[in-house]
């Protein structure tokens, strides 16, 4: 779940609070080639959220903006179940985007604000992720996948990036309608069978236990594999896919952060995780040049204005998609930075 949005009017008022402080907290933190910061102060203050918050903003610059509603403070508790039935409900009766082709192997066919993303392989279809319902999948995901000239009786693969019903709430209809194989990870598949983050009967039901994916598991299917890796924060078994795509014959490669959001309340552990994973992350998306960050959430990667771009005529010369190696370092390095402000704000 995006949840960020929902608690962003205190923001401002902890940042008035604590800017003086930043000036000379800011030269307290270590800051890698990368942009990625580590804590040197031990003790979690005023002026170390602000300090990591200034750190998050310095490395989203003018571009990664929007990332930065993660640096917003977080709730200490989870919402009750039914604040979270009326936003559930309020976002999904948004009028849909039309689907669109973001790169010569992949496509959007998502919702407004939670996203699906489908690979086209030489044998088939990956799909990531299945949106909030059953009813989605068949309109936004079959039908969105047919207006795009796909067939989605090849859907070989449905990926859920992580146990929350807007990833997996159209996946065990897709399971049964075309044998798809669904894949989560082990901590998500046993969240989901054992006691769910969040329950409503707005999502459709979790899908019934499939393939378990480990870290660094590789979904092949025909020419295409899809590595998995295990980033934990969101929830602890999200998953991150990383992928080729092409445009107009150019190879990139392609991260998907599977999970965002801290809206699982005063958690540090997780939100220990989390900024662990952003910084392995970064390394891998500099060892591996990674130069497209996608998200499941188009708020956060943007992909709604990049799709309406990319379908005007002529087509942009550079796809907007690709964002070069050094940006994608920078983003995890902002997802990162918000979450060591937000460990901070729990641990003061
Ligand atoms: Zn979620």
């Amino acid at each position: 779940m995006a949840a960020q949005r929902k608690y962003s009017r205190n923001a401002f008022l902890l940042k008035a609070a604590a800017l003086a402080a930043v000036a000379a907290l800011v030269q307290g933190c270590a800051q890698t080639p990368a942009g990625t910061t580590t804590a040197l102060a031990a003790t979690p203050s005023e002026a170390s959220v602000a300090a990591h918050v200034a750190t998050a903003t310095r490395a989203a610059g003018t571009d990664l903006k929007a990332l930065l509603t993660l640096c917003q403070p977080a709730p200490a508790a989870r919402p009750p179940q039914d604040a979270l039935d009326k936003s559930l409900a309020g976002f999904i009766n948004r009028p849909a985007p039309p689907p669109g082709q973001a790169f010569d192997n992949l496509y959007f066919v998502g919702a407004d604000w939670v996203s699906a993303w489908a690979i086209k392989t030489s044998q088939g279809i990956i799909l990531i992720d299945a949106l909030n319902t059953q009813a989605e999948a068949a309109s936004l995901i079959e039908g969105g996948m047919r207006k795009l000239g796909l067939d989605p009786a090849q859907i070989k693969y449905v990926i859920v990036t992580h146990g929350h019903g807007d990833h997996y709430g159209g996946a065990g209809y897709l399971a049964q309608k075309y044998r798809a194989r669904v894949v989560m990870s082990e901590a998500d598949w046993t969240m989901t069978e054992t006691r769910l983050e969040f329950a409503t009967p707005i999502w459709g039901a979790p899908p019934r236990r499939d393939i378990s994916a480990k870290d660094g598991d590789r979904i092949t299917l025909g020419d295409t594999s899809v590595t998995l890796y295990l980033t934990p924060g969101h929830t602890m078994g999200t998953l991150s896919p990383v992928f080729d795509v092409s445009a107009g014959g150019r190879k990139h490669r392609a991260m998907l952060w599977g999970g965002t959001g801290f809206n699982f309340g005063k958690d540090v552990p997780r939100l220990d995780a989390y900024i662990g994973a952003t910084q392995r992350m970064g390394a891998i998306a500099q060892s591996q040049r990674i130069d497209v960050l996608l998200s499941n959430h188009s708020n956060i990667d943007g992909s709604q204005a990049k799709l309406a771009a990319l379908r005007q005529q002529p087509a942009p010369a550079a796809n907007p998609f690709v964002l070069g190696t050094p940006a994608v370092e920078r983003a995890l390095a902002v997802m990162g930075g918000c979450a060591q402000a937000q460990r901070d704000r729990f641990l003061l």
